[in-house]
C-alpha cells in the first residue's frame, strides 16, 4: 500500500478536523506525515509540585480538580482553568484559547502536563500560592519525550492533536508501508536513518540529536532527487539533435565593430564558450551567471549573430515588457548593419524591424501578421515575453515554423530565475514530437547571485559560465544606510547629480498607501509610488520632472515613461524615476547615478543588490541609499553588509548565514522546501548527494533499477510552479 494513496479520511476525523486540514493541504497520510514541527520545545524535568521553581520548565503529574471553563467579556478569550495535586502540593493550570479543552479535561482524572512556571495573578488561589502553569502541554497519551514537536500554526488544530494522530498512524502502519526512496546503500554510506525511523524521529524525537538526523535525511533526500532530475534532463537533452552553427572570425569581428564598445575579457571568454556549444550537434545548455551590469546582452546578441549568420532563428525570452522593449532597442542598435530582421513580441504589441518604409526605424505590425512572418522564416531574431510561450496558438505557431521550415536553432531567456521552470522547459522542448526533431541550443542568464550550494542544486543541468568582470572604468558603488532623520542628505546628492546631468531612482515597496484597516503595523509605515511621486514633486523636487513606474500602469504608459527616462536630454526627459521593484530586472539607463531603496528591510540582499545594479551601468559614480525604519539591530547589520560587499555572490552567502535560505530567495522561487533550503548551509551534503546523482545515472541513466526515484522524478516533471 502506496503512502499516498491513502486518505486521511480513513482516519475518522471530524467535519470541523477535516476543514481544518484543508489550509496546510493534508489530503492523504502521507501529507500528514511529512507535516514537519515546525520547532521542538523542551518538556522539561520531571518533578514534584513542592520542589518547583519559577521560570523553569518542568513535567508535573498529577490529579486535577476545580475544573472551570469561563469566557472573557472583553476579549472573549477562551479560558480553561483547573488545580493540580501531585500529593506533594497543588499548582494551578490555566489554558488560554483553547476551548476544546473542555472536551479534553475530565474532573478528577490523572494527567501529567509540562509547561513554564510562571508567577502573577493567575497564580492564586491553590496551594502553590502565587504559581501557575500558563498553556502546560498535556503529556498524559505520549510517551516522555523530552522534546515535544509542535507544528506550524494551523487554525482549529492544535500540535497536540497532530502528535496524537501522527503517532497513531506510524503505530498502526506496517513497516511495508515505509519503503526509502533513497537507496540503502547510500543511506549505510552517510549514516542517514531509514525512512520510517525518521518518520519517528522528527516527530517524537527522545533527543535533540534524532530530531536533527531525520532533518539531514529528509534534506538529502529532497536534494539528491532534484540533482538527479536536473541530471537526468541533462542527459536526455544531450541524446537530441540541434543544428551545428559555425563561427567565423571574420564575421565575428565585423559585428564587434558596430558596438560603441571593446568586450571584456570575460565577455570573450564566455563567447567562446558558447560558440564551442553551438558547433555541436546536440543542444547547448549554458548558463551565463553575471552580476548586474556585466554586459550578458552583448553576449546574447553576440551568440544570436552567430545563429543568424547560419541562417537560422532565435527566440529570446524575458520576464518583463519593460526589459522586451528595451532588448529589443538594443538589438536594434547591435543589428543596424547586418541585415537581420528582428520582431518584438509581448501580450500588448508586435513590433518589426527594419520598417519597409522607414529602414532605420522599427514598425508596429499586426499580431497575426508578425506571427505568420515568424512561421514563415521571415524573422531573424524574436524578443518577447511570456508571449513567446503562453498563448498556445502563438507558441505552436511558432513551434511549428521552427520544424516545419527548420529554422529555430537557439532560444535566449533572460533573467532565467524568474520564469517558472515549465516555462523554459516550454520554450526548449517541444512535446509530442519525435526524437529525431531539432532542439533548440539554449543559452539561459542570471544576475541573480546564488549560493555555490543552490547553484549546485537546481543548475545541475546547466553547463556554468560565469562573467566575473565588469566593463572597465566603472567606479565602485558608494552604499549609505540612510536613518530616518537624514533624508535630506540623500535629496540634496539627487539634487546635485541632477544638476550634473544625470538621473535617479526611487524605489519604494509598494504601488498604493496601504490601506490602515487591512494592513498590520509592519507595512503602514511603507512608501507608496503614488504618494511619494505626489509627495516629491510638491515638497522635494518641485523644479524637476519625475515619472512613476509601478505594475499596474498600461504598458503604453510604461513605455512612454521608460523612453522619457532613457533620453538623457529632451523636454520629457525624466531625472527621478519613482517605481516598484519591477525595474529590478536589467533596466538599462547608464546615465542614472543615484538609486534610493525605501523600505528596504523589506527586501533580501540580493535583490537590493540587484536594485542597485541599476546605477551600475556606467562610468561615473554611482550612489545607492539605503532607507529603512527599521531598528533592529539585526536587520541594520544585514543592510550593512550591503555597503561593506559589493560582490553579488559574496552577498548571496551572507544572506544564506544572515537570514537562512528560506528567507532568502524564498522556497516557492527555486521549489525547495524549508528543510531543503536549511541543508543548503551544508556544501558536504550538497557535494554528497551529487556524487551520488551521478553515479547512479552513470550506470541507469533511465533509473530502471529505482522504480521509486523514477516515479517521483516523473510526478516532479508535472508539478508546474510560477513566481
Ligand atoms: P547585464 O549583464 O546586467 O544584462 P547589460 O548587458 O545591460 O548588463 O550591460 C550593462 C551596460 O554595460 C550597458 O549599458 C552596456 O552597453 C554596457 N557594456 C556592456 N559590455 C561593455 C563593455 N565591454 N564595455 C563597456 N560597456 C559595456
Ligand atoms: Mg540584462
Amino acid at each position: 500500500m502506496n503512502l499516498t494513496s491513502l486518505l486521511i479520511n480513513e482516519l475518522r476525523l471530524s467535519e470541523y478536523q477535516k476543514r481544518a486540514l484543508k489550509k496546510p493541504d493534508i489530503k492523504t497520510v502521507k501529507d500528514l506525515l511529512w507535516h514537519f514541527p515546525a520547532r521542538y520545545e523542551e518538556t522539561g524535568e520531571k518533578t514534584t509540585i513542592a520542589d518547583l521553581t519559577v521560570g523553569e520548565k518542568a513535567i508535573l503529574s498529577g490529579r486535577i480538580s476545580g475544573l472551570k471553563f469561563e469566557k472573557t467579556w472583553k476579549k472573549k478569550m477562551n479560558i480553561a482553568r483547573a488545580v493540580l495535586n501531585d500529593g506533594t502540593d497543588k499548582i494551578n493550570l490555566v489554558w488560554f484559547h483553547q476551548p476544546y479543552m473542555a472536551k479534553i479535561l475530565k474532573e478528577n482524572e490523572e494527567i501529567t502536563v509540562s509547561g513554564k512556571i510562571q508567577t502573577g495573578k493567575n497564580g492564586l488561589p491553590a496551594g502553590r500560592q502565587d504559581l501557575y502553569v500558563s498553556n502546560p502541554t498535556n503529556l498524559s497519551k505520549s510517551n516522555f519525550n523530552r522534546l515535544t514537536a509542535v507544528y506550524p500554526e494551523t487554525r482549529g488544530l492544535s500540535s497536540r492533536w497532530f502528535r496524537f494522530n501522527i503517532q497513531k498512524i506510524l503505530n498502526k502502519l506496517p513497516a511495508e508501508n515505509f519503503i526509502d526512496i533513497v537507496p540503502q546503500k547510500i543511506l549505510n554510506k552517510y549514516h542517514l536513518p531509514s525512512l520510517k525511523n525518521s518518520l519517528i524521529y522528527i516527530h517524537a524525537p527522545k533527543q535533540k540529536k534524532d530530531a536533527e538526523a531525520a532533518a539531514k535525511r529528509f534534506a538529502f533526500e529532497e536534494i539528491f532527487t532534484i540533482q538527479l532530475s536536473r541530471m537526468q534532463k541533462r542527459i536526455w537533452r544531450q541524446k537530441e539533435n540541434a543544428f551545428s552553427i559555425k563561427a567565423e572570425e571574420k564575421e565575428i569581428n565585423k559585428f564587434l565593430k558596430n558596438l560603441s564598445f571593446k568586450l571584456t575579457k570575460a565577455q570573450q571568454k564566455s563567447i567562446e564558450h558558447i560558440a564551442k556549444d553551438l558547433q555541436k550537434n546536440s543542444p547547448m545548455s549554458r548558463l551565463l551567471e553575471g552580476d548586474v551590469g556585466s554586459g550578458k546582452t552583448a553576449v546574447a546578441a553576440l551568440a544570436s549573430f552567430l545563429v543568424f549568420k547560419n541562417g537560422y532563428q532565435t527566440a529570446y525570452m524575458a520576464p518583463t515588457e519593460v526589459l522586451a522593449k528595451q532588448l529589443f532597442d538594443s538589438f536594434i542598435n547591435y543589428f543596424s548593419n547586418t541585415g537581420a530582421k528582428l520582431a518584438l513580441l509581448t501580450s500588448s504589441e508586435s513590433k518589426k524591424f527594419p520598417s519597409k518604409l522607414k529602414p532605420a526605424e522599427a514598425t508596429h505590425v499586426s499580431k497575426n501578421r508578425l506571427l505568420k512572418w515568424l512561421e514563415d522564416g521571415e524573422i531573424d531574431i524574436v524578443i518577447g515575453t511570456h508571449s513567446l510561450i503562453q498563448d498556445r496558438v502563438k507558441f505552436s505557431r511558432i513551434g511549428k515554423s521552427v520544424y516545419q521550415n527548420k529554422k529555430l536553432a537557439m532560444v535566449i531567456i533572460d533573467e532565467q530565475h524568474r520564469f517558472g521552470t515549465n516555462q523554459r522547459a516550454t520554450l526548449t522542448n517541444k512535446k509530442n514530437e519525435s526524437d529525431k526533431r531539432i532542439t533548440p541550443h539554449l543559452l539561459s542568464m542570471t544576475a541573480t547571485p546564488i549560493p555555490r550550494t543552490l547553484a549546485l542544486t537546481i543548475y545541475a543541468d546547466l553547463d556554468l559560465t560565469l562573467l566575473d568582470e565588469m566593463p572597465p572604468d566603472r567606479k565602485e558603488i558608494i552604499t549609505e544606510i540612510i536613518p530616518p532623520n537624514q533624508r535630506e542628505k540623500a535629496y540634496q546628492k539627487i539634487k546635485e547629480e541632477i544638476e550634473k546631468g544625470k538621473q535617479a531612482y526611487i524605489i519604494c515597496p509598494r504601488i498604493e498607501p496601504s490601506d490602515i484597516k487591512k494592513e498590520n503595523l509592519l507595512t503602514l509605515n511603507t512608501r507608496a509610488v503614488k504618494e511619494e511621486y505626489e509627495r516629491l514633486s510638491k515638497e522635494v523636487f518641485p523644479e524637476y520632472k519625475l515619472g512613476m513606474l509601478h505594475g499596474k500602469m498600461t504598458p503604453k504608459e510604461k513605455e512612454e515613461t521608460m523612453k522619457n527616462f532613457s533620453a538623457s536630454d529632451g523636454e520629457n526627459r525624466i531625472d527621478i524615476l519613482i517605481a516598484t521593484s519591477v525595474i529590478e530586472v536589467g533596466v538599462n539607463v547608464p546615465n542614472a547615478t543615484v538609486i534610493v531603496i525605501e523600505g528596504a528591510e523589506r527586501f533580501g540582499l540580493a535583490q537590493l543588490h540587484q536594485l542597485r545594479g541599476r546605477v551600475l551601468r556606467s562610468t561615473h559614480q554611482p550612489y545607492c541609499f539605503i532607507f529603512t525604519e527599521s531598528k533592529s539591530q539585526k536587520t541594520l547589520e544585514r543592510l550593512a553588509t550591503l555597503g561593506r560587499v559589493k560582490n553579488g555572490f559574496e552577498l548571496a552567502e551572507h544572506d544564506l548565514k544572515l537570514r537562512g535560505p528560506g528567507e532568502l530567495s524564498g522556497k516557492k522561487q527555486w521549489g525547495i522546501s524549508d528543510i531543503g533550503m536549511e541543508a543548503l548551509k551544508n556544501i558536504k551534503m550538497v557535494e554528497a548527494a551529487r556524487l551520488e546523482a551521478k553515479n547512479i545515472l552513470s550506470s541507469d541513466p533511465e533509473l530502471n533499477n529505482y522504480p521509486l526515484l523514477k516515479e517521483k522524478l516523473g510526478q516532479e516533471n508535472l508539478n508546474i510552479h510560477f513566481e
